[in-house]
């Protein structure tokens, strides 16, 4: 009987090991290269006119700052408000 625990346990470490080399494994396979994007695409930039929190890839370059590309904050359109 003691034999039996004995292998059992050996069994499910075997699988423990196993386990916890394949999540190492898919981590560092996936871990560098997204992070570099993550960091980038989270880059934030506020809008000058209306003060709203953008990524700074979707800011559109204005004569005082970044703004945010809504219709009233381009610097065409703001004759149309008033
Ligand atoms: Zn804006």
């Amino acid at each position: 009987m003691g034999k039996i625990i004995f292998w059992l346990i050996v069994f499910f470490v075997a699988l423990l090991v196993l386990r916890l080399v394949n999540v190492a494994n898919s981590r560092s396979a996936r871990g560098e290269a997204p992070r570099r994007a993550k960091t980038k695409d989270t880059a934030m930039t506020r809008c000058v006119n209306c003060g709203v929190y953008l990524p700074r890839a979707d800011a559109v370059d204005g004569p005082r700052g970044p703004l945010c590309g809504d219709a009233k904050c381009l610097p065409g359109q703001t004759r149309k408000r008033s």
